[in-house]
């Protein structure tokens, strides 16, 4: 849950309110949009995209509030959401949907295999043949989903790395630009929930310009 910060100039005596963090969307025309944080999802459409479709293209960006503590402006940080690309690569990839299935007819084939050779070759009983057979079947199947739980976190890392060196590098680096203050270019950014009471007062007020802005945290959003 976000916090909320509050506080007035007391030069110009204009109210300011500001989140800590707050979702966004890296949008078609290279800007970014800030999301509501109760209605993201629902928000993002307005935008061109479902919420899945732009984690998996690394649009969804998080937006962490700042203090330059050279200048004392409040300043947006922004950086593509590395924890959404992740779960979306791994929620969402056809290729772990039919690895997930195929131990079914892998194992069944063993089976079948087991069953022909302990009946026909050895001559034993059906019953034993049976229990060959499933024995068979269930080794099969508890040896390929191991295997495959143990590579699908690898191979959803895979798949963002891949989306990371293509589609998403270039704004990546658009949004490196956000690591410098967008008043003077500082490079002294700390975020707001890290700042300390001290460094939250003479802030630069949004409205005026003037360093006479004191902010407080209010509570949750
Ligand atoms: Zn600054
Ligand atoms: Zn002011």
């Amino acid at each position: 849950m976000p916090v909320v910060y509050q506080g007035a100039c007391t030069h110009c005596r204009q109210p300011t309110r500001a989140l800590d963090r707050a979702p966004a969307v890296y949008r078609a025309d290279g800007t970014v949009a800030l999301l509501p944080i109760d209605a993201a999802r629902r928000a993002i459409r307005r935008h061109g995209f479902t919420w899945r479709q732009a984690a998996r293209e690394g649009r969804i960006v998080r937006a962490d509030l700042t203090v330059c503590r050279d200048c004392g402006g409040l300043h947006r940080r922004e950086q593509v959401d590395d924890d959404e690309a992740a779960r979306a690569a791994r929620d969402g990839g056809e290729p772990t949907r039919l690895a997930s299935a195929a131990p079914v007819p892998i194992a069944l084939v063993a089976a079948l295999a087991v069953a022909a050779a302990s009946a026909v070759a050895l001559d034993h009983p059906p019953a034993l043949a049976a229990a060959a057979a499933l024995a068979a079947m269930a080794s099969v199947m508890v040896a390929a989903a191991f295997v495959l739980t143990r590579r699908e976190p690898a191979y959803a890392a895979a798949a963002l790395v891949a989306r990371r060196t293509s589609a998403t590098a270039h704004r990546v680096r658009a949004l490196a630009a956000t690591r410098r203050c967008g008043t003077c270019g500082g490079e002294h950014l700390t975020p707001i929930a890290d700042a300390g009471d001290d460094a939250l007062t003479r802030l630069r007020c949004p409205s005026c310009g003037q360093r006479a802005l004191t902010l407080r945290a209010a509570g949750r959003a």
